[in-house]
């Protein structure tokens, strides 16, 4: 029973009590109107009641209102005290909760359907989760065609596998199936595979994956920054020469002088410094420092090696004890770069420690990769 009856019964029990009735008989007339009410439909329907009563429908009828709110129900509710529109209304926000509520990380980040073949770059772990942390469920070889259910919101991969749902970045995958292809002569003849987006700016390029021969940017241009002596190679593609610039800036502005050297190289260039790095350290060497024609950051146009008077403009690992080098390592993020190599993960990125090398992909993930200090290979799922 609602309050709103109680209200109208009362009315009319305060009514009786207005007129001139013995005790007893007030009782009787008490129970008999009781009675009465519960036949004319007072508990069991309020349409009766309000019709009965005018002003009370009249009050109630802005309460109805909310009757508008609940959708399929409040056509019903027109006719209904303001008391049961309530009811209707925690009824239907209970309703329109259940769907809503997160079930995975998954649906809580939003997926959108999809069903078609992609192909691995390289071999990679399945998650059971869209995120990096989450546990790994297995692992898929290279090149290896798989079914995709999904795209996350944020860059992953919804797959099918063993007939449940997991999960990979995009980074490693590819729409159609993946070419080879091998650089080099006699002994340092290797197969990478190909990038499938290198125009990303979260492309992952390493010792796995290569761009190819005739891959170049479309939009470099040169970043307006203070330069090192012997620097060539100045261009950069626009948005991360855009924020070099800006990151030069902020560093000028802390009292820090930074000096670009190396950004956009062609493959053809990367080939001539590599030939040249392995016939003076040999080809194990070189390997550590210098990337293979086609593994070069420097061929995205997203990559630049960035110096220091303090260093006499050098890249050396010396730059990241400077206070030049201290401070690109706490706020490049901050303009959407990231220091590729970082020091203790030479088994990961496979490169030595890299405190010059400044690769661009964005204040989201440079900022992603700085809290979380993982490398980008660690990070898009390449290593378990
Ligand atoms: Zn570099």
């Amino acid at each position: 029973m609602t309050e709103g009856n109680h209200r109208n019964c009362s009315e009319k029990k305060i009514c009786a009590n207005h007129g001139i009735i013995p005790k007893k008989e007030l009782i009787l007339l008490i129970l008999l109107l009781g009675l009465t009410l519960f036949i004319a439909g007072c508990d069991t329907g309020n349409n009766n009641v309000n019709n009965g009563n005018g002003e009370v429908v009249s009050e109630e009828d802005e309460d109805q209102n909310n009757g508008e709110e609940t959708g399929e129900n409040s056509n019903d509710e027109d006719t209904e005290d303001e008391d049961p529109d309530d009811e209707g209304i925690d009824q239907d926000e209970a309703d329109d909760e259940e769907p809503e509520a997160p079930q995975t990380l998954a649906d809580e980040l939003g997926i959108q359907e999809t069903d078609q073949t992609m192909y691995t770059l390289v071999a990679i772990p399945y998650r059971e989760d869209p995120i990096h942390e989450a546990e790994v469920l297995g692992e898929i070889s290279a090149k290896e065609p798989v079914e995709v259910t999904g795209t996350v919101a944020n860059g992953w991969i919804q797959i099918k596998r063993d007939d449940s749902p997991a999960y990979i970045h995009q980074a490693f995958l590819s729409e159609e199936e993946i070419e080879t292809f091998t650089w080099g002569t006699g002994q340092m003849e290797e197969e990478m595979v190909i990038l499938s987006d290198p125009e990303d700016i979260e492309a992952i390029v390493n010792k796995q994956i290569a761009l190819t021969p005739d891959f170049h940017p479309e939009d470099l241009v040169q970043p307006e920054v203070p330069w090192a002596e012997v620097s060539n190679f100045r261009y950069m593609r626009r948005e991360a020469a855009k924020a070099l610039e800006d990151l030069f800036a902020e560093a000028a502005e802390e009292g820090y002088t930074l000096l670009g050297r190396t950004g956009y190289r062609s493959f053809e260039a990367q080939e001539n410094i590599f030939i040249n790095f392995v016939n003076n350290h040999g080809y194990e060497e070189a390997r550590t420092f210098s990337a293979k024609p086609g593994q070069s950051e420097h061929q995205t146009g997203l990559a630049m090696d960035i110096t220091a008077d303090s260093v006499e403009g050098r890249l050396t690992s010396d730059f990241g004890s400077t206070e030049e080098g201290q401070w690109v390592s706490e706020n490049a993020h901050l303009h959407g770069y990231i220091i590729r190599y970082p020091r203790n993960k030479e088994e990961i990125t496979g490169y030595i420690y890299e405190p010059w090398h400044l690769r661009y992909v964005g204040v989201d993930l440079a900022t992603d990769l700085y809290e979380s200090g993982l490398t980008m290979e660690e990070y898009f799922g390449q290593i378990k």
